[in-house]
């Protein structure tokens, strides 16, 4: 790692700064009629993760909003340590991101108790204008990201050079992808960490935020 390059850190949500991931809470608490083949479809790959977190939420009628919202902020568990990781990188000028294949209406309202600046928080959105619940996709894939992300991780790091950035991805699974293959340095968990070894991305595995704060002390 290079002192001379500013620190930016691309954070996960779902699995990540939560235990669990809560779009699939969610859709199993809920259990809308036809969920259980478009899941199976994202997991194969026969459908991108925009087209399934689409077709998912689109099971759930928009009259059902607050008794969705209520379930999704209450069931979550943050990992231990964030809050001392946020503190950690304002103390040290990192630039903390949370980049999430979330949605907006549970992200939102998990994160406040932490203080991140709502322009330092990436995620999808939500209409519940319709019957039925609409997701929206402001950050949505630009070339040459052809994944159909939904929320583009890719996008967001190629905002950040490598000339001026160390650029640190931390994050669990699928979502995290393409972003890892970019970076500088990530921190691992679950199939992340399979991933990273395939691909012999320089990695740290991690239980919690304390074990990152720490690796990061000693790789400064
Ligand atoms: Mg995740
Ligand atoms: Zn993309």
């Amino acid at each position: 790692m290079t002192a001379s390059k500013k620190r930016v850190v691309f954070c996960d949500f779902d699995g990540t700064i939560t235990v669990n991931d809560n779009i699939i809470a969610i859709i199993r608490h809920f259990n809308p009629a036809g969920w259980e083949p478009i899941a199976q479809d994202v997991i194969a790959e026969r459908k991108t993760i925009r087209q399934g977190v689409g077709e998912l939420f689109s099971l759930l009628p928009s009259s059902m909003r607050d008794e969705v919202i209520r379930f999704a902020t209450s069931q979550a568990i943050i990992r231990p340590g964030f809050e001392q990781f946020v503190q950690f990188c304002h103390e040290e000028s990192i630039d903390l991101y949370v980049t999430s294949g979330g949605i907006d209406f549970f992200v939102y309202p998990l994160l406040e108790p932490f203080g991140i600046p709502s322009n330092r928080i990436y995620c999808n959105g939500s209409d519940f204008s319709g019957e039925t619940v609409r997701i929206t996709w402001p950050h949505d894939c630009q070339e040459p990201c052809n994944n159909d992300c939904g929320m583009c991780k890719p996008t967001i790091v190629r905002k950040f050079p490598p000339e001026q950035y160390e650029r640190i991805v931390i994050g669990d699974s699928v979502t995290d992808f393409a972003a890892a293959k970019q970076v500088e340095f990530v921190y691992a968990r679950s199939h992340l960490i399979e991933k990273c070894e395939q691909l012999h991305i320089s990695y740290a595995p991690f239980d919690t935020f304390y074990d990152i704060i720490e690796h990061m002390k000693h790789n400064e």
